[in-house]
C-alpha cells in the first residue's frame, strides 16, 4: 500500500539509534537521508535498516503492506537541506552533537522540526548550538524503536509550541506515542536508569552478585522484562559510560560516576550486543 506523505526526514548518525529510526521511517512509508561522518558506518547502515524492516514486518510491528520510504546515505550534511524533519542521533559527546545539529540547523528551512535523541544532555545546552532554538526538542527514542513504541518528550525552555506540535505530527506518522516532560540532565528515563546500571555494575564489581543473578532478581521479583545488566548491554556500554559522564558533569552527583568495571568492559571493546560480549555474551546471536 502506497501511503501519501510529505515528510523526509533526516537522520544524523548511522549507529544503533540512527539505523533503528531509520528503519522505523522508512518502514512507515516516509523517506529518510541518513547522514553519519564515518563511511563504513554507512556502508552497513542500508543492510541494518533493511534488516529491521524485514524484522519487524515479520512480527507484525510494522505493515508489510506499506510502501517502504526511500533511503539515502551520505556524508553531505547539505544533503539534509528539503528535509521535513531532523533527527540527531550521532555520539553522546557535545562536540559531535554541536556539530551536528549546528551544520543541520543552518542548512533547513526556518519552521523546521530539529530533534535530539539524546540520552542526557540538557535540550537547553543543546539550543545554544543550532540556529533556531524554537524549533528544537528532545524525543528520547527506545532501542529498537519499531518495537517500543513509547517516547519521552522532552521540552526545553526554549522550545516553542510550534515544534511540540510538529514532533507530535511527526510521532503520530511513525506510530510512536509520547510523554511530554520537562528538560534536566537525563531528563526522566536516564536520570534513573543510568544510576541503576551503574549501581548494578557495582554490585558485579563487589562480588555481591553475578550479572545472572542481577538481572534475575529484576526480573523476577520484580517483574522487569529486562535486567538493568542486560539493558546496560541492549544500549551499549560505551554509550552507558558517555551518559554516566554527562550525568555527572552536569549534576556533581557521585552516583553517576561510571564504575571500574563499566571502565574496564569500554576499553576492552566489550560493549555489549553491538560487539558480541558485555555483561552477557551474544556471540551468533543477531
Ligand atoms: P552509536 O555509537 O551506535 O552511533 C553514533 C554514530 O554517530 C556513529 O556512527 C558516529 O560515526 C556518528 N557521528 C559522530 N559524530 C557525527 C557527526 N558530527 N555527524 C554525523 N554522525 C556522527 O551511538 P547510539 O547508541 O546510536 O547513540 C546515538 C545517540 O542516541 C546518543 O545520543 C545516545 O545517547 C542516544 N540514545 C541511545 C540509545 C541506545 O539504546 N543506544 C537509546 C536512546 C538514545
Amino acid at each position: 500500500m502506497s501511503r501519501q506523505t510529505s515528510s523526509r526526514v533526516a537522520v544524523l548518525g548511522a549507529g544503533v539509534m540512527g539505523t533503528g529510526i531509520a528503519a522505523l521511517a522508512v518502514g512507515s512509508g516516509v523517506p529518510v537521508v541518513l547522514v553519519d561522518i564515518d563511511e563504513e558506518r554507512l556502508a552497513k547502515a542500508r543492510a541494518e535498516v533493511a534488516r529491521q524492516v524485514r524484522l519487524a514486518q515479520f512480527l507484525g510491528h510494522l505493515s508489510a503492506t506499506t510502501t517502504a520510504g526511500e533511503l539515502e546515505t551520505t556524508t553531505d550534511l547539505a544533503r539534509v537541506a528539503g528535509a521535513t524533519a531532523v533527527i540527531e542521533a550521532v555520539t553522546e559527546r557535545m562536540e559531535a552533537k554541536a556539530a551536528a545539529l549546528a551544520g543541520a540547523s543552518a542548512v533547513v528551512a526556518p519552521g523546521t522540526l530539529v530533534v535530539s535523541n539524546t540520552s542526557a544532555v540538557p535540550i537547553d545546552e543543546l539550543a545554544q548550538h543550532v540556529t533556531r532554538p524554537a524549533d528544537l526538542v528532545g524525543i528520547h527514542f527506545m532501542n529498537p524503536p519499531y518495537l517500543i513504541r513509547t517516547v519521552e518528550l522532552i521540552r526545553g525552555p526554549r522550545s516553542g509550541d510550534a515544534a511540540i506540535r510538529a514532533a507530535e505530527q511527526l510521532l503520530a506518522e511513525l506510530g510512536q506515542a509520547s510523554v511530554l516532560v520537562g528538560d534536566g540532565p537525563g531528563f526522566v528515563i536516564n536520570r534513573i536508569l543510568q544510576r541503576a546500571i551503574n549501581e548494578a555494575a557495582r554490585v558485579v564489581e563487589e562480588g555481591i552478585a553475578t550479572p545472572e543473578a542481577v538481572d534475575a532478581v529484576f526480573t523476577g521479583c520484580l517483574g522487569h522484562r529486562s535486567g538493568p545488566l542486560a539493558t546496560g548491554d541492549l544500549i551499549g556500554l560505551d554509550n552507558v559510560v558517555d551518559s554516566l559522564h554527562v550525568l555527572l558533569e552536569r549534576t556533581g552527583d557521585e552516583g553517576y560516576r561510571p564504575c571500574e568495571l563499566l571502565l574496564t568492559k569500554v576499553k576492552a571493546g566489550e560493549f555489549g550486543r553491538k560487539t558480541g560480549r558485555g555483561f552477557f555474551d551474544y556471540e551468533g546471536a543477531q
